[in-house]
C-alpha cells in the first residue's frame, strides 16, 4: 500500500466520521498545486545530468503552506503529495497559521559532492522560486537535507529577490536567523511524546527499552533525550543497518561516532541486526524515525512494543495500523508526535519576520506547551469518542480546515 493510499485511506476515514460536505470532502483530497521541475546540474565530472524535482502546496486556507523538502532515490509525486496532505493536517491540528506542502529531488544525496549537492539545491530552488516565499510557502529540512542546504536555498532566493529574506526556509544555521532549539525540535517533541504516552499507559520511561529506526536529526535526538531520561535504548539504526544490545547502548557515544561519519554498524556496541529485524525486537517504546511504510500487515504480528512513537512521516501502513491496534498497541501518529519540528520551524518564521530572537529556554517551554496540549486534546477526543489517536487527531484537523473554507467561501 502506498503511502498516498494510506493517506488518503485516514483522511477518509476522519471525513466520514465528521460527516463532511461530499464536495469539501472531494476538494480536500487533491493537492491546490503541484510542480514538478528538471533540475540540470553540472557534475564534477563535466557532465551535465538532469534530476526530477517537486513542490506539492496542499492547503493554503489558514496561511502560507509549509513542509520539508527530500533529498532521496525514491521522492515522487505520490510520495510528495502525501506528505503535503499530512502537513497540513499537522499544523491544523497544532494550531499553527499554515497550510501543507512538500517537495524533494529524487537523488541519493551521499553519492553527491558537496559541491554538486550545492549546484543540485540552488537550481532546485530557482526552479520552485515562483512558488515560495515568506507568505506563500516556506521549506525547511526533511529526509537527506539539513541545514547547510537551507542555507544555500535562503542565499538563492535571497540573490533572486536581492534582498536576504531569512523566513523563506526555516531550520537555517543560527547565525543566519535560524532559532535556537530548531535543529533539536523533532526529536525533543518525539521524546516529549513517548514520555506523555507511556504516563497514559501507566508505565514509567526509566528503565524502559527502546528501538529506533534511523538514527538521524529525528531518530538520534530522540533517542538521546529518552537515553537521558532513564531509558534504555536498546537498538537504533541507519541505512546501513541496526545496532542491538539488550543491556543498552550509550547514546552520546553513538551518536559522536556518527557524527564522524561512522555509519551505525561500524560502531562496536553490540550485535549487528538487519532494519527489518530491528522493528520486532522485544522493546517497551519503538520509534521509527526513517522512511515511511516501515510497518506492514507483514510485520505487525510480530512486532513487540507496547507503544509506538510516529517519528517518521507515515511509517505505518493502513493494514499495518488495524492490526497493531487490535493487539492493544498504542500508536502515537506521525501528525502529533513529530510536530515539534514544524512548530519550532513557525517559531522561527515568526523570529525572522520580526528580526527579533528568542532564548532558547522560551523556544522549548512554548514546545513543550503546545504540543502536550494537542496531545490531551487528541486524547480526550478519543476517549469520549471511542477511537484511536490517529483517526481522533485527523478529526481535529480536517474539522479545522473545513470550518475555515466555509468561513473564507469558494473564489470567486
Ligand atoms: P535524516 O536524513 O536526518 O535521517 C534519516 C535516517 O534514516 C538516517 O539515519 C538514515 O541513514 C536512515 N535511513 C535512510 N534510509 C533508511 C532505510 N531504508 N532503513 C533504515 N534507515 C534508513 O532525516 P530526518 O530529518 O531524521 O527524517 C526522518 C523522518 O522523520 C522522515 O520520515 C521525515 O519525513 C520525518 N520528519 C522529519 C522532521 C525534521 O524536522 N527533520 C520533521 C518531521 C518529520
Amino acid at each position: 500500500m502506498s503511502i498516498l493510499a494510506t493517506t488518503l485511506e485516514q483522511y477518509d476515514e476522519a471525513a466520514r466520521r465528521l460527516r463532511l460536505d461530499p464536495q469539501l470532502h472531494e476538494h480536500l483530497r487533491r493537492p491546490k498545486r503541484a510542480l514538478i521541475v528538471s533540475v540540470p546540474v553540472a557534475m564534477d565530472s563535466g557532465e551535465v545530468e538532469v534530476f526530477t524535482g517537486y513542490r506539492v502546496q496542499h492547503n493554503m486556507t489558514l496561511g502560507p503552506s509549509k513542509g520539508g523538502v527530500r533529498y532521496h532515490p525514491e521522492v515522487g509525486l505520490d510520495e510528495v503529495t502525501a506528505l503535503s496532505m499530512l502537513m497540513t493536517w499537522k499544523c491544523a491540528l497544532m494550531g499553527l497559521p499554515y497550510g501543507g506542502a512538500k517537495g524533494g529531488v529524487r537523488c541519493d544525496p551521499a553519492k553527491l559532492s558537496s559541491g554538486e549537492l550545492e549546484r543540485m539545491t540552488r537550481r532546485y530552488t530557482a526552479e520552485i522560486s515562483l512558488c515560495i516565499g515568506p507568505d506563500r510557502d516556506i521549506p525547511a529540512p526533511d529526509m537527506g537535507t539539513n541545514d547547510q542546504i537551507m542555507a544555500w536555498m535562503m542565499d538563492t532566493y535571497s540573490m533572486q529577490r536581492g534582498a536576504t529574506t531569512p523566513g523563506v526556509v526555516t531550520s537555517k544555521p543560527v547565525l543566519l536567523g535560524g532559532s535556537l532549539g530548531r535543529v533539536e525540535a523533532t526529536g525533543r517533541g518525539v521524546a516529549m511524546m513517548a514520555e506523555r504516552g507511556m504516563a497514559h499507559l501507566g508505565r514509567p520511561v526509566s528503565g524502559a527499552r527502546i528501538v529506533v529506526q534511523g538514527f538521524g536529526n529525528v531518530g538520534a535526538v530522540a533517542a538521546h533525550y529518552l537515553h537521558a531520561a532513564g531509558g534504555r535504548v536498546v537498538a537504533v539504526s541507519d541505512v546501513s543497518g541496526g545496532m542491538y544490545n539488550a543491556a543498552g547502548l550509550d547514546i552520546p557515544a553513538l551518536q559522536a561516532e556518527v557524527q564522524r561519519g561512522q555509519p551505525v554498524t561500524a560502531v562496536q556496541a553490540g550485535a549487528v541486526v538487519s532494519n527489518a529485524d530491528l522493528l520486532t525486537l522485544p522493546c517497551d517504546i519503538l520509534i521509527p524515525a526513517a522512511l515511511g511504510g516501515q510497518l506492514t500487515a507483514a510485520n505487525a504480528g510480530a512486532v513487540q512494543a507496547a507503544l509506538i512513537v510516529e517519528g517518521a512521516n507515515g511509517p505505518t501502513t493502513g493494514e499495518a495500523d488495524r492490526l497493531l491496534r487490535e493487539r492493544g498497541v498504542f500508536i502515537i501518529p506521525d501528525v502529533l508526535a513529530n510536530a515539534g519540528g514544524v512548530i519550532v520551524s513557525y517559531f522561527e518564521w515568526v523570529q525572522d519576520l520580526q528580526f527579533f530572537f528568542w532564548k532558547e529556554d522560551e523556544v522549548n517551554s512554548r514546545l513543550r506547551a503546545i504540543l502536550t496540549h494537542a496531545f490531551d486534546r487528541t486524547l480526550a477526543l478519543s476517549e469520549q469518542q471511542g477511537i484511536d489517536l490517529r483517526t481522533a487527531a485527523l478529526m481535529e484537523a480536517v474539522g479545522r480546515i473545513a470550518r475555515a473554507t466555509a468561513l473564507r467561501g469558494l473564489y470567486p
